[in-house]
């Protein structure tokens, strides 16, 4: 890279979805000419890629702008809460630019007014696949943007927009250039999985000369052929996900499911306004299972939302025992800025909220802690993810990076991003651990 070169600094908060927004500019600037760099006090520019979901969002992102400004003072701002009306300009009056999230072009626009580009692009020092922040084992493959849902607790439409499905060709020369890079890993991302290629009407698009459809079972099918593992988050229950079950079963995709549940109790999923809430989920579960044995089921959970009585929590506390799921998250319901659910009547009491989210808590770690019990002495090929002093962390077909468990392999120095096969020694609530068998 050219001594000439503009550098930019580049923070990046927020979910998965803002990562792959985070990646997509970095791969514009670099394939631009601009360089990169950690430092606040070498970049000539600072780009800040915000969170806006809830309110501990809002104040890191704005006092991650407010640093950015006070060190550097050329500060561009992105993402979420950026289409959260005037609240970063009204904070921080110094800012150059505001773009709402999923918005390359005109974070660039704004670039190129305050950093002019490059007339050498460099384009050959941009790596194939991009730029990405994600390790070079895994990467997330984000196949659209928005959501046409309107869950009363969320906000994310109203940030983001409708549903957009990328072109399934585009999704594909993505993955296969991850692929080609040496990403072991492909996780499946975007607001709503099974809901790929609604917008288009499931229009057929092209891979490899060949006709595919902008549907997710048949996207899992076709990253199911490129030999690595591939993992879909964000699934919503509809009738069309019994279809990737027996890819599942097949080895094709992995056996897990990232299915937000949020409630078990109807009224309460109505006054949420979630998707495919009148599905009978558990009878769902049950025939999932039958088709592929070792399905892996992680979900999440909402307790204490409005008007939830100690009765409709049982009813959830019920549901969380009989479908035995193996990994959960819950969180107590929190009012969003924008979000409807807030007008609802009768919130439930703070300590109220934190009581029953350690009892739907402490319920599914006695299930996670059996569950994972029984896999002591079965042999499982995982993904080496870290080496420390004591040995190596790695991954198994159940678990997603950074929200799911570990297996600890003691001992061993392995290689990260490698596959070994393990046999499983011992188990906790969370994780397991065990001892290397091949390689
Ligand atoms: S499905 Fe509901 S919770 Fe998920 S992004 Fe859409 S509106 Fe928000």
């Amino acid at each position: 890279m050219s001594k000439a070169s503009p550098k930019i600094g580049f923070v990046s908060l927020g979910c998965p979805k803002a990562t792959v927004d985070a990646e997509h500019i970095l791969t514009r600037m670099r394939t631009e000419g601009y360089e990169i760099t950690p430092s606040y006090q070498e970049a000539d520019l600072v780009v800040v890629n915000t969170c806006g979901f809830i309110d501990s969002a809002v104040a890191e992102s704005l006092e991650a702008i407010g640093e950015a400004l006070q060190e550097n003072g050329k500060v561009i701002v992105t993402g979420c809460l950026g289409a959260k009306g005037d609240i970063v300009q009204k904070t921080h009056p110094k800012v150059l630019a505001v773009t709402g999230p999923h918005a390359t072009e005109e974070v660039m626009d704004a670039v190129h007014q305050h950093l002019p580009r490059l007339h050498d692009p460099y384009t050959d020092l941009v790596p194939p696949q991009g730029v990405r922040l994600t390790p070079q084992h895994f990467a997330y493959l984000k196949i659209s943007e928005g959501c046409n849902h309107r869950c009363s607790f969320c906000i994310i439409p109203a940030l983001r927009g409708d549903l957009v499905s990328r072109p399934v060709g585009e999704v594909m020369l993505e993955a296969e250039k991850l692929v080609a890079s040496g990403v072991k890993e492909l996780l499946v991302i975007s607001q709503d999985t099974s809901a790929y290629g609604v917008d288009v009407k499931y229009r057929t698009g092209f891979w490899g000369g060949r006709p595919l459809r902008t549907r997710m079972s048949e996207l899992a099918g076709a990253l199911g052929s490129l030999g690595v593992w591939t993992r879909l988050h964000y699934v919503y229950p509809y009738p069309s996900v019994d279809e990737v079950i027996p890819l599942m079963d097949e080895g094709k995709i992995l056996p897990y499911l990232d299915i937000p549940f949020q409630h078990a109790n109807e009224r309460i999923l109505k006054l949420m306004k979630r998707p495919a809430s009148s599905e009978n989920v558990l009878k769902r579960i049950e025939q999932w299972r039958k088709v592929c044995p070792d399905i892996v089921l992680r979900s999440t959970f909402i307790v204490g939302f409005p008007g939830e009585t100690e009765e409709e929590f049982e009813e959830l506390l019920d549901f969380i025992e009989e479908a035995q799921l193996d990994r959960v998250g819950a969180f107590k319901y929190s009012p969003i800025e924008g979000a409807a659910a807030n007008a609802l009547p009768d919130h439930v009491d703070p300590h109220e909220q934190e009581d029953r989210l350690a009892r739907l808590m402490y319920l599914q770690e006695e299930i996670s802690a059996e569950k994972l019990a029984r896999k002591v002495g079965q042999t499982l090929q995982v993904l080496v993810d870290d080496v420390d002093e004591e040995g190596s962390v790695a991954r198994s077909a159940a678990d997603a990076p950074e929200i799911d468990g570990l297996v600890y392999i003691n001992g061993e120095a392995l290689e990260v991003g490698e596959f070994v096969t393990v046999k499983i020694t011992d188990s906790d609530e969370h994780d397991l651990w065990g001892e290397l068998v091949g390689q």
